[in-house]
């Protein structure tokens, strides 16, 4: 249980089960759905907000809802590139990776970070399986070319960061139609068996499209999409983002996440949130709250 359980124990039994009995419409909306799920932010950092995440993964799971993870893991790269002495640098939110900054991400990545995943949702009470994406062949990916936002005549060289070829998603199939949730880090193959650092948003994006997922939720370390006055956008059309981008309201790590989120949605999948990590249960307060929460984005 979380830390903040205190309170609930004061919750008359009756109030409980009105509670959970107003929950019941939405689990029979999402029943047999997949839901995809960008894990990253400080929700990934701090222990009583891992522990809220991983009991709302393993409550989707339980109530017939498919999960599938897909973590980030900036924070924890910026760490160990530090104890080794390098500094990270990003182009318009992609992590320059060079030879040695691919062999951290990958065992950050695929080693710490989806290790305490699993651990995390499988104390829970879940049974998690951590993934990277050359497992089962799943995500085929090549060298990403970056063009510069604003003068696309210009290519910025980012190393070993991927671009998605193509997902296959039958490894996740089979794991989700058994008892398992997969936990997927953001790493692809190509066509000399090289590896590839992709942006966890994009894969948590693309995998969302191949499933054909439900929702796409991306947990995050703000409030969701802000302008310029630091003001919450509740929900956010592709033209408005467009004009974002254009003038610099969304920068950095907000690029691929916006770009990824606009993709999934125009692709099929249902909806489309960007929501704070920073509280406690966001997954549960977003699927079952009818209150708006973080940054919707439509489709058109
Ligand atoms: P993660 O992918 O782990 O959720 P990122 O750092 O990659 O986190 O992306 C989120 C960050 O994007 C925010 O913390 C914020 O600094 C930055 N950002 C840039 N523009 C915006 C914007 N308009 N609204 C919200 N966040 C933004
Ligand atoms: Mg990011």
């Amino acid at each position: 249980m979380s830390s903040n359980t205190a309170p609930l124990a004061q919750i008359a039994p009756r109030d409980k089960a009105e509670i959970l009995a107003q929950a019941l419409p939405y689990i029979r909306k999402y029943h047999g759905k997949t839901m995809v799920i960008k894990y990253g932010g400080n929700a990934m950092t701090d222990p009583a907000l891992q522990a809220a995440f991983a009991e709302d993964v393993v409550m989707l799971k339980l109530v017939g809802i498919n999960p599938v993870v897909v973590h980030g893991g900036g924070p924890q790269i910026e760490t160990l590139l530090q104890r080794l002495g390098k500094k990270g640098e990003f182009i318009q939110g992609m992590r320059v990776t060079d030879p040695e900054t691919m062999e951290v991400v990958e065992w950050v990545l695929a080693g710490e970070v989806q290790q305490d995943i699993v651990g995390l949702i499988n104390r829970a009470g879940g049974k998690a399986v951590g993934l990277t994406g050359r497992d089962g062949g799943m995500i085929r990916a090549r060298k990403l070319r970056m063009l510069d936002q604003k003068d696309p005549s210009v290519e910025h060289d980012v190393g070993q960061v991927g671009d998605i070829v193509s997902i296959d998603p039958s490894v996740v199939k089979a794991l989700q139609d058994d008892a398992f949730i997969p936990v997927v880090s953001p790493i692809g193959f190509g066509e000399h068996n090289e590896s590839y650092n992709i942006n966890a948003d994009v894969v948590a994006a693309k995998l969302a499209t191949t499933l054909q997922a439900e929702k796409l939720l991306m947990l995050t370390n703000i409030p969701g999409v802000l302008d310029k006055q630091g003001k919450l956008f509740t929900e956010l059309s592709m033209r408005r983002i467009d004009e974002l981008c254009q003038d610099g309201t969304i920068s950095g790590g907000m690029i691929p996440k916006i770009a990824g989120a606009l993709d999934a949605a125009k692709s099929g999948v249902n909806a489309v949130h960007i929501i704070d990590g920073r509280v406690p249960h966001a997954l549960l307060l977003e699927i079952l709250g009818d209150q708006p929460f973080g940054t919707m984005i439509r489709s058109h």
